[in-house]
């Protein structure tokens, strides 16, 4: 199937900015680099909901080292296109003392959630925290935090596609597609 130059989801017209092609053989790089890094440990792998799902269950189709996996839902965005600096974190019941812990994030805009996410996480006791993003917008950094694992830096747009929603849809976008104006 080829992929759509364009989408137009609601009042908004987006257009291709990364193939799916291209997403995959990345994903398999940061994959490769996570199994050599983790060859002798059992990280634990936590997806951030919603947006982190898609890339997280095809990173983690390609781990080769005994995992587990978690889920924590992070909101930021609310229904507009400008992150709002405010998270909210919602954290099961899981054990994390002494483990490695891989963050899983679908995006880091200004940085805000990840920062938070990992202060929150560090109050577990880890062992380790690492992070796994599939895109960073480095033009928007508030606080400064390192991405161990990233896959694509992105320009200062709103994108959609792989996880990343525009008012909840858009989502099941298989390839990343950015907003622009009509
Ligand atoms: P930050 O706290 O780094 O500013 O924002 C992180 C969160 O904002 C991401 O997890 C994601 O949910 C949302 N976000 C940031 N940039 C975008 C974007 O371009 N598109 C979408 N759909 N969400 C974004």
């Amino acid at each position: 199937m080829t992929t759509p130059e364009f989408y137009t989801i609601k009042d908004k017209k987006f257009k291709l900015m990364i193939d799916d092609v291209i997403i995959q053989s990345r994903i398999q790089e940061l994959a490769d680099m996570i199994n050599i890094d983790y060859q002798n440990k059992s990280p634990i792998f936590i997806i951030v909901l919603k947006g982190g799902m898609f890339f997280g269950i095809e990173l983690l189709k390609k781990i080769t080292v005994d995992c587990e996996i978690e889920t924590l839902i992070s909101k930021s965005y609310g229904l507009n296109m400008k992150s709002s600096g405010t998270v909210d974190l919602i954290i099961g019941s899981i054990a994390l003392e002494d483990k490695d812990i891989i963050i899983v994030e679908d995006i880091i805009d200004t940085g805000l959630t990840m920062n938070k996410l990992k202060n929150v996480l560090n109050s577990y006791n880890p062992k380790s925290i690492k992070v796994a993003s599939l895109l960073r917008k480095p033009d928007c950094a508030k606080i400064d935090v390192t991405v161990d694992y990233l896959g694509f830096e992105i320009e200062d747009k709103f994108v959609v596609g792989y996880g990343l929603d525009y008012a909840e849809f858009g989502r099941q976008i298989p390839a990343i597609y950015q907003h622009i104006e009509d």
